[in-house]
This record gives structure tokens, sequence and C-alpha cells, in this order.
């Protein structure tokens, strides 16, 4: 039974549901790509400062990235993060007009309760989370300095709680050969293409031998350009993933390692470049999904996983939880045959279930921010487990 302070959270959360609706369905109609989400953020701020929050647009130097803060005497910061950048081709078929709209949703309805509690509310105006890690920059430019907690709720077809996941680095190789007719003299050419092929094969080799949750996987982005070539330029992409960095930083000099031998084999030169920064793994931290899903649950909500943290790929939300404790727990708006970044996923991003499962989240996301703002002892259990870095 929920008390009534929680009661008149849930009620201020349903009073602001047309306006969350809104946001949502305006952002999945305009789906932009990442780094380019000028009318997502110029409508999430524009909310922002009508419900009296100060915003700072452009953070860490990012067009797309904002902050928008509310606070009422001396407390800690809870931040919502909301995410808005869509996919190529299928739109909103990652959902993150849910998210924003969900976590701009617990930020309002918190907000109304800060005379009660003090403390100080945070969105965090999160650009490029499919692409080019926006959150990145906005933890190297401290946006998370002040704040306690940060949380967001990621839609989904199952609804879990605490999720891991990999930490996360690319790397081109591009390799250098010569050019030669492939069946006159080919003995006159160094194939570039074949040093390629080679570094997949030693790749294979070494996925082998590495463990089962780190993960190496690539595509050949130039191949040549006509079967009697022998190619003198070929270029390959590969993602090496892994639990922790220092695993990662290992994996990553086999792999470099792979590009040389593949080089010497072939007399082919070789560069390496890397396009992004790392993605952090995610740390994860069961106190505060303990919290959230005691709201949820409370809320009617179904949780449909252990106590075990469930396997995930890459997001730069992992970067964000090595600063602060943070929770990305999953809400069901689908069936278990769609899965994100799916085109049906897009569809039910936009669909009566999606709406609920976001109203859901922002429901569940005010409740465990009062929780942690009027409970200083849940606060300062989760931030022993974030420093401990052990379970509970
Ligand atoms: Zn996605
Ligand atoms: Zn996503």
């Amino acid at each position: 039974m929920l008390d009534p302070q929680k009661q008149a959270l849930i009620q201020e959360v349903d009073r602001l549901s047309p306006e969350l609706s809104q946001i949502s369905r305006f952002l999945h109609a305009h789906p932009e790509l990442a780094f380019e989400e000028h009318q997502a953020a110029e409508l999430l701020t524009r909310t922002m400062e009508e419900h009296g929050f100060s915003v700072e647009r452009g953070v860490a130097g990012l067009p797309t990235a904002f902050t928008a803060s509310y606070a009422s005497g001396e407390g800690p910061t809870i931040a919502f993060l909301a995410e808005y950048d869509a996919l190529p081709g299928i739109g909103h078929a990652c959902g993150h007009n849910l998210i924003a709209s969900g976590s701009v949703g617990a930020a309002l309805a918190l907000k109304a309760f800060l005379g009660e509690v003090p403390g100080r509310v945070l969105l965090v105006g999160c650009p490029a989370e499919e692409k080019g890690g926006g959150k990145i920059p906005l933890v190297e430019s401290k946006v998370f300095r002040k704040v306690d907690v940060a949380m967001l709720v990621h839609p989904s077809n199952r609804t879990e709680i605490v999720k891991k996941a990999l930490g996360m680095r690319d790397v081109q190789v591009e390799f250098f050969g010569k050019a030669a007719h492939a069946a006159a003299t080919p003995h006159l050419g160094i194939n570039a293409l074949d040093a390629v092929i080679l570094t997949f094969n030693n790749i294979n080799a070494l996925r082998q031998q590495i463990r089962p949750d780190a993960r190496i996987h690539g595509i050949i982005t130039n191949g040549g350009k006509a079967p009697n070539i022998i190619p003198d330029h070929a270029v390959a992409l590969f993602y090496v993933r892994a639990l922790d960095m220092e695993y990662l930083e290992d994996l990553y000099q086999k792999v470099l390692g792979c590009f040389e031998a593949a080089a010497m084999a072939t007399g082919a030169r070789y560069q390496v470049k890397r396009a992004g920064n790392d993605y952090h793994p995610h740390r994860v931290n069961y106190t505060l999904g303990h919290i959230f899903r005691q709201n949820l649950e409370a809320l009617g909500g179904v949780v449909d996983q252990g106590p075990e943290a469930a396997e995930l790929g890459s997001t730069d939300v992992g970067n964000v939880s090595q600063v602060v404790p943070t929770l990305q727990p999953t809400i069901t708006i689908c069936g278990p045959k769609v899965s994100c970044h799916m085109a049906e996923f897009a569809v039910a991003s936009a669909s009566d279930a999606g709406e609920e499962g976001m109203f859901m989240a922002a429901r569940a996301m005010a409740l465990t921010g009062l929780d942690l703002l009027r409970d200083r002892d849940a606060l300062h259990r989760v931030k022993k487990e974030f420093t401990g870095g052990r379970r509970p």
C-alpha cells in the first residue's frame, strides 16, 4: 500500500499524462538522428521552462544536449536522463520518444513535491545514444558532478530491473597493398583484401579463447574494386566488447596483434583508426534496483527477471554509471517476438501499450526519486554499494 504522499505523486503523473503523451507522439512523428535532434531538444527545453525549470542549452558543446534543473532547499540531486535520437530508416524503433517523455514525466511530477522535501531534480537531455555516445562528453564536462542518483527507463519486450552492459571500443583497420592484374601479373601485387580476410581468420581463432561474456565482431567496409584487380586498399571495422575495461584493453591489444600478423603475412601496410570514445560497462546498483522494483510492483508492474542482472549490448549509460549510481530498467511495451531496432518496435513505441509503459516508468521513477529524497538512509545504502563496488 502506497502512503498518501506517494499516492499524490502518482496523481501528479496522471495529471501530466496528456502532455507526456503529446511529447512522445511529437518525437515519434519527427524522428531525428544522433546529434541532429534539434526539434526534440527545442520541445523538451521549452516544456521544462514552461514548468519553471532553469534550462541550459548546448551543454558540453553539443547543440542538442541540455540540462533542466529545479531545486528547493538543500538536498540530494535526482537526475532523470532523456534520450531522443532515432534510427536511420526505421525512426523511433528504439523507443527513445518514450524514454524522453517518461523522464520528463518523472522530473515534473517529483518537482511538485520539492516544497515538501528538500532537494533538486535534474533532467539531462542526452543526444546520440544510438551513434556517437552523447553521454560521454556530458560525463567528461562534469554534468553529473553534483548528481546523487541517475535514472531512465528503456522500453523493451521484457520488464527487467538491473541490466548489465558491456564496455565497447570501435577500431578500424585499413590495409594498403599494390594493385596488379589479378590473372596476368598477380605476383606483382600486394593483396590488401587478403590482409582483411586473414584479420578475420585471426580474430575468429582468438574468439575461441576469450571469456564467454566478451565479444569481437566486425564488417568489411571496403573489399576492393573489381575481381581482376588485386585490391590495393581494404578496410574493416570491428567492435571489441567486454564486461570490464581491463579485459577490454587486453582483448584490444590482441586484436591489434591480429592486424599486425595479417600485414606481415601479406606484405600490406596498415593503419589503425578509432572513430568514437569507449563505451564503459554498466556498473550495476542492486540497492537502487531494489527500491525501483518495490515501487514498480506496488504500482502493479510485473517483473520478468530474477535477482541477477540480465545481459545487454553496450550503451553510453554505462559511462554515466561509472560516475554516479545509475539505474536503467526496461519496461514491456510489446510481445516477445518484437524487439528494439525492428520496424515493429517503432509501431509499439507509438501504441497505447507503449504509452502505458511510459506512464508506468514515469510513476516508478518519480516514486523512487521521492524515496531517495525523503529517506537519506536509503540514499546512503545506494551510495555505499556504489563506492564499495560490492553487492549488499
Ligand atoms: Zn537502440
Ligand atoms: Zn535505445
